[in-house]
């Protein structure tokens, strides 16, 4: 298939062009590299730099592809700086979002597979996550991601745009290739990896008082590469649906340190710190359906199998991109 992908110079979506570009698929990365990385681009890829504000250049861009299928990771998705700073959530995530949205009306985009996101269940009663459970997100990055996945409701309703929203829960690790180099890092795995590559004292541990066994939060880390096996199986999906993506088993703050000890060798120090604003105490999912539905099945689920994945490629790449 010809495929248009925005944000593919970002960690999820290189490590998605990859796989895409793996399955002989033709693949076009339209990213503004604001938070991707040049690099990170699979040199199979055609990159287009734009930025999805800019209505004129992208129509004109989709006008000329004519891609069959879209897939849409560009996106803001820092929880804390959401706090902060809501209006560039909702200006990018949703504003520009509405814009590609159009383009695919009016290229004839007949698939559309979305890059959504646990956070727009808020503080869940229920755990694992199903997806019909209540939607009150707590922080404006999950809001902005459901607001989306209810245009795209409409655009599916009224357009005839047959989409798949994905909702990741916390995509961790890295191809032989690619891996995850935020200019702003505040994602735990990398963040406890500097640490044992020495390049930071210590980890910061973001409340420790939390209704869980160990005080920690407990978040589904997914391997990237399952995430990306799910992309694939979603462009053949018949039908309009949503699926919570993850592997349906929790670990808590304490328990990926404790892993990444044992699979880096470091003793990694800790300082304890008050609670992050905006992060629920557990979201853990509940992956019955993207595996009956799609077939979709974790082949690194695995807390370790998935930090080592990820401390390879930190060990390769110290810097990250740079
Ligand atoms: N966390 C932490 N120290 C860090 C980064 C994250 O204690 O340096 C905690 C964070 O508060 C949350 C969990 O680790 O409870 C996962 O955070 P991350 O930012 O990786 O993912 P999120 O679930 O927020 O998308």
């Amino acid at each position: 298939m010809k495929i248009f992908v925005t944000g593919g110079a970002g960690y999820i979506g290189s490590i998605c062009v990859e796989e895409l570009l793996n399955a002989r698929h033709q693949v076009y990365v339209f990213d503004n590299l604001s938070e991707g990385h040049r690099q990170a681009v699979d040199s199979r890829a055609t990159f287009i730099e734009g930025d999805l504000g800019d209505r004129a250049f992208l129509f004109s861009a989709m006008e000329q592809l004519r891609p069959e299928a879209v897939m849409h990771f560009a996106a803001n998705a820092i929880v804390p700086e959401s706090m902060t700073n809501p209006a560039k959530y909702f200006r990018n995530n949703v504003g520009n979002g509405v814009n590609l949205l159009e383009a695919c009306v009016q290229s004839g985009v007949s698939k559309f597979v979305f890059s959504s996101t646990c956070a727009i269940f808020g503080m869940p009663d229920k755990i694992p996550l199903r997806e019909d459970l209540p939607k009150e997100p707590i922080n404006p990055y999950g809001e902005s991601k459901l607001m989306f996945e209810k245009i795209l409701e409409w655009f599916g309703k009224i357009h005839k745009l047959q989409y798949v929203c994905l909702r990741y829960f916390n995509a961790a690790g890295a191809s032989q290739r690619y891996g995850e180099h935020h200019w702003q890092e505040t994602h735990l795995i990398p963040n406890v990896l500097k640490v044992a590559l020495r390049l930071k004292p210590h980890v910061e541990l973001f409340g420790t008082d939390y209704p869980t066994k160990d005080g920690t939060c407990i978040r589904d880390y997914i391997h990237i590469l399952d995430l990306a096996q799910a992309h694939m199986l979603a462009l053949n999906c018949e039908q309009s649906d949503v699926f919570n993506l993850g592997s349906g088993t929790g670990y808590s703050v304490l328990q990926v340190i404790e892993a990444a000890r044992k699979v880096t060798g470091h003793d990694i120090p800790v300082v304890k710190k008050p609670r992050r604003p905006g992060d629920p105490p557990k979201l853990v999912a509940d992956s019955k359906k993207i595996r009956k539905v799609l077939g979709w099945e974790p082949r690194y689920d695995d807390i370790e199998a998935i930090i080592e994945s990820a401390w390879n490629w930190q060990r390769a790449h110290p810097n990250g991109y740079r």
